[in-house]
């Protein structure tokens, strides 16, 4: 006879119930959600999912980052917990995926569990952390349970210091909270998160499940180039040291090189400013906003020599100046190979395509990955749109995406 565990599934019903629910709290007109992290809305939304928790005979936790959780003791008493989970706040106008879809489908997998009375070596714990689409700062529930959240971060967030205030007093929780909650890697039995693709690759090849295997890396710059302003009408072209000349070269540039010589990475050149800015002023100076991510770490290092490298040679071919400014980067983070292959084992249980790849985005999981044990499964996005109210995944994905989240969750389980 086979054992239980390869025969579990999810209540599909109730799974739609839940997120059908959820959805409507901080909806918008065009069928998505607003729920900035701790706003009112976030804040009704996890109030619900606590309420969800309980009324499922769970135990509900929270942290000292408003991380919120419902806890299994399916395992022996002090056992080591499998994290599974996800965020429950949005971008500005998001989707209704993005995010819940992971939480709920943790949530579902702990009452399948309890329901079945099953004896595992591990305790299972399904959770929503604090702010991981970054309106206030990124990763802050996830960077604060892994111990790598810094204080001057909080000083000076993203999202700036007033939002993040009004948010914590609203939320009743403290600074000095998130620098308290950092889980002892011994504790941890893996973390493993479902989430909707946002890109194009399962839908466009007809796969179910995505089995990713790595978390890009991402680095920002801002590169000026400096000129020399001048009047537009009486100073000649040869004469021009002309600031947006170079920025736009490198601009265009950008593209070229990356399709050429770094297949796999991506970047980005998303604002620019001109200075002074005006219709009859020769640009003096011209600030680039620059983004590039990279699958690992070696090309990560190698296309920013590059960058930077084109950029200090058009500047100088321009007789510009150039100013380069660091603004931060996150590392390529991948995957464990074991909890790729629960999850490839749990695809195949449910005779579903599955196939591996990258992460471009951001998730919790990057967070995670030093830890412990660390997966991610994606499924189909239509269209490939995201952090927008066109978010849209079929209902039938979803639920196997649930049902692959709980069958690699119980593989994990017994191979401890
Ligand atoms: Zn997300």
């Amino acid at each position: 006879m086979e054992p239980t565990h390869k025969k579990l599934r999810i209540n599909r019903e109730r799974f739609k119930q839940d997120f059908d629910e959820l959805a409507q709290i901080g909806a918008t007109a065009d069928g998505g959600v607003h729920r900035p992290s701790l706003s009112p809305a976030h804040l009704e939304a996890r109030a619900w999912f606590r309420q969800r928790i309980e009324q499922a005979g769970l135990v509900f936790r929270m942290d000292g980052a408003g991380n919120h959780s419902a806890f299994l003791r399916c395992g022996p008493r002090g056992a080591a917990t499998l994290l599974l989970g996800s965020h429950l706040d949005s971008v500005r106008h998001g989707g209704r995926f993005d995010g819940p879809l992971g939480v709920l489908a943790a949530l579902e997998t702990l009452r399948v569990v309890n329901e079945s009375g099953l004896a595992l070596p591990v305790n299972f714990e399904a959770i929503d952390f604090t702010d991981e689409e970054g309106t206030l700062v990124g990763l802050l529930g996830s960077s604060a349970l892994a111990g790598t959240l810094e204080k001057s971060v909080l000083q000076s967030p993203r999202g700036g210091r007033e939002r993040l205030e009004a948010g914590l007093e609203r939320s009743g929780l403290t600074e000095d909270g998130f620098f308290t909650v950092r889980r002892d890697p011994d504790t941890l039995a893996g973390y493993l998160e479902l989430h909707i693709e946002q890109g194009r690759r399962l839908a466009a090849s007809g796969t179910q499940i995505g089995v990713v295997h790595n978390i890009v890396g991402g680095n920002s710059y801002r590169l000026t180039f400096i000129g020399r302003a001048d009047h537009a009408g009486t100073v000649g072209m040869e004469e021009r040291r002309d600031a947006a000349q170079g920025a736009c070269e490198f601009t265009l540039a950008v593209r070229q090189l990356l399709t050429e010589d770094f297949p796999g990475c991506v970047a980005n050149v998303g604002d620019m400013a001109f200075d002074p800015g005006a219709f009859n002023i020769v640009p003096g100076r011209v600030a680039v906003s620059l983004e590039f991510r990279a699958p690992d770490v070696y090309l990560f290092d190698e296309l920013e020599r590059a960058l930077l490298e084109v950029a200090a040679s058009l500047a100088e071919q321009r007789d510009l100046k150039l100013n380069v400014e660091w603004l931060g980067k996150w590392d390529p983070a991948p995957m464990s190979p074991i909890v790729q292959n629960a999850i490839t084992e749990a695809a195949d249980s449910l005779n579903l395509k599955h196939m591996t790849l990258n992460s471009g985005a951001g998730h919790d999981a990057q967070s995670l990955a030093p830890l412990c044990p660390a997966g991610m499964i994606f499924v189909p996005s239509v269209d490939g749109a995201s952090h927008s109210a066109r978010e849209f995944t079929h209902w039938q994905d979803c639920v196997n995406g649930a049902n692959v989240l709980l069958r690699a969750a119980l593989r994990l389980a017994a191979e401890r």
